[in-house]
């Protein structure tokens, strides 16, 4: 890791108007980087870790000084080529092109595993970027809050809402973390078991999660009371899912929905049954026995879900590839048909959204002023009067989502609406209506960006699933869109091998010429989802292409 190149004191993005580089874009780029790794933000920010297990934001110290040092430097018609958080080539290109091109994780298919993974970087080749760490636009735990609220609002629409529901769910780490507001924001109750306290801690001084406890009776007691009342509740249960899960069921308590969010798609992020600091010697000293008993206690986790299922329990897979884990553990999750016995949340809640060329869009702000995202969301309110599912969440998210870093906002907007709120905040920056210029991306999940098998291609209607031409097809087409910053990555989410997905970000510097470029980024971005969704067979899909002009070849 090269900690001794690590610079003294935190790192904290530079806020405000002056420019430490020779562009905006590659500005933005410098401190999205900062940001991802400032420590209100990272999960470790000592070893580069921003979220998602070990999802890293540059390779080690050395490299993050040389990608600084490379931005700082950077001609306005050179691009900068990062190789898994490694700055690799300065290219001579062209004004209109990205400033930074990035590749994260990417193995030949049949070489694409974990342990392959973990081979090349023990040799420090590689560097497992997930998807927004290593492409620079992670804003914390907003970044998934308000998918995480639209996916348990729509798991619970069959009861009208989650008023007097409860809630079983593991992990509050950084994604993970979104969780327990989701399910208050529902008016629902929560329990979310989690191994490391300080991690629940965090949440609670956040106000993000009610109440934390270490005893079991306790957080039963006080989930059922507020499930009888039917007030909204958020507990932090410090324990291990492999023990708390299979109490609960012997105990009789089923909760109405329960899914996982423990990092399982790197089994060695996954944290056995035992004592903590033992566990996690062993995972140092014995990789192997760890990853024994890593699939031990997923086999207890998992069938506890399987029986609470079968109890009555709706039970959702919540993209961390717990299920695949469970079937090399032993566990039957497969019927008859081969298909797994409980769904994923994309097939089941989220690809209506994806025909429509929605997903998580965001911003945030290089000012740093939270007033600016105020004022951005005021501003989307006028530009969208009509979307109430808009105005809730802004409202929401205004009352109760805290800033983690740089400010930001995340909305789900759609084909369309994504360019007009993009030019609408570059002129917003042209008329110093806010401070300074604002960086514009999205995640990697997202409608047309990504080929996940067991997460966001779950299920296609037409077999398409591991089809990954489509995510290269995007970052094909926000390169010459001219985004300010593009990226490929392989495993996010789900673990190495098992995706692949393409990012982007386009900075709004106020510029008239600017506009053209945001028009255009952000109308192609979601414009090849609706595609692949219509090339899939997808009615909605199809609905959506002709009323707003996607232009499908005949
Ligand atoms: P993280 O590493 O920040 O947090 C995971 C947390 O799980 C940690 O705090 C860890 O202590 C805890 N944990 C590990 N094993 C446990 C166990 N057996 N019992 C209880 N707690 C345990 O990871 P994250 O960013 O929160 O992501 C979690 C998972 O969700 C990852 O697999 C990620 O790929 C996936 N994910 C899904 C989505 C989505 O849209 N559905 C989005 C982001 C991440």
């Amino acid at each position: 890791m090269y900690y001794e190149e690590k610079p003294k004191g935190d790192i904290k993005p530079y806020i405000g108007k002056e420019l430490h580089c020779k562009t905006w874009d590659a500005e933005a780029a410098l401190r999205m980087l900062m940001n991802n790794l400032s420590p209100d933000v990272a999960l470790e920010p000592n070893e580069l870790i921003v979220y998602g297990g070990s999802g890293r934001a540059a390779r080690n110290w050395r490299e993050y000084n040389r990608i600084v040092r490379a931005l700082k430097n950077l001609d306005p018609d050179e691009t900068l080529c990062v190789q898994s958080g490694k700055p690799v080539y300065i290219a001579k290109t062209h004004e209109e092109a990205p400033r930074v091109i990035i590749a994260n994780s990417n193995i030949v298919p049949r070489w694409s595993t974990q342990e392959n993974f973990n081979k090349y970087d023990e040799m420090g080749l590689i560097m497992y970027g997930q998807m927004t760490a290593g492409s620079w636009i992670y804003i914390g735990t907003q970044g998934i809050q308000q998918g995480t609220y639209e996916t348990y609002a729509a798991a619970a629409k069959k009861f009208g809402s989650m008023k007097g529901k409860l809630v079983l769910t593991a992990g509050m780490g950084n994604m993970s973390g979104a969780q327990p507001l989701a399910a208050t924001m529902n008016e629902g109750v929560i329990i979310d078991v989690e191994v490391i306290e300080e991690r629940i801690k965090k949440r609670i001084e956040q106000k993000s999660c009610d109440k934390m406890t270490h005893s079991i009776d306790e957080a039963i007691n006080w989930a059922l009371e507020a499930k009888k009342k039917g007030v909204p509740l958020s507990i932090g249960l410090v324990g291990n899912a492999a023990e708390v899960h299979p109490e609960l069921v012997k105990r009789g308590i089923i909760p109405d929905f329960v899914t996982d969010q423990t990092p399982a798609h790197d089994i060695y992020q996954y944290i056995p049954i035992g004592d903590l600091k033992e566990v996690l010697k062993l995972r140092e000293e014995n990789p192997e026995e760890y990853k024994r008993r890593a699939l031990e206690s997923i086999k207890k986790h998992v069938n506890a879900i399987l029986e609470m299922q079968k109890r009555g329990a709706i039970v959702f897979d919540y993209g961390n590839n717990l299920r695949e884990r469970a079937e090399e553990a032993g566990v039957e999750i497969k019927d008859k048909n081969g298909k797994f016995k409980y769904p994923g949340f994309v097939p089941a809640y989220i690809r209506p959204l994806f025909c429509e060329g929605r997903g998580p869009f965001r911003w945030a702000v290089l000012s740093g002023d939270p007033n600016d995202i105020y004022k951005i969301d005021e501003a989307l309110l006028k530009l969208f009067p009509d979307d109430k599912v808009l105005a809730r969440w802004l409202k929401l998210a205004k009352e109760r989502v805290p800033f983690e870093g740089l400010p930001s906002r995340v909305c789900w907007l759609g084909y369309g609406d994504r360019a007009k709120a993009g030019i609408m905040i570059n002129n917003m920056v042209a008329d110093e209506e806010i401070k300074a210029p604002v960086v514009i991306g999205r995640d990697h999940l997202d409608c047309g960006s990504v080929a996940s098998p067991y997460r966001e291609t779950e299920d296609m209607r037409d077999g398409s699933d591991a089809i990954a031409d489509w995510p290269l097809l995007n970052f094909a087409l926000n390169t010459m869109c001219g985004a300010s910053w593009v990226s490929f990555h392989n495993g996010g989410g789900v673990g190495i091998g098992r995706s692949l997905h393409a990012g982007f970000v386009i900075v709004a510097d106020g510029t008239k010429k600017r506009e053209k470029r945001l028009e255009r980024v952000l109308t192609v971005d979601p414009g090849i989802g609706i595609a692949r969704h219509v090339d899939a067979g997808y009615e909605k899909a199809v609905k959506t292409a002709k009323e707003k002009n996607v232009k499908i070849p005949d």
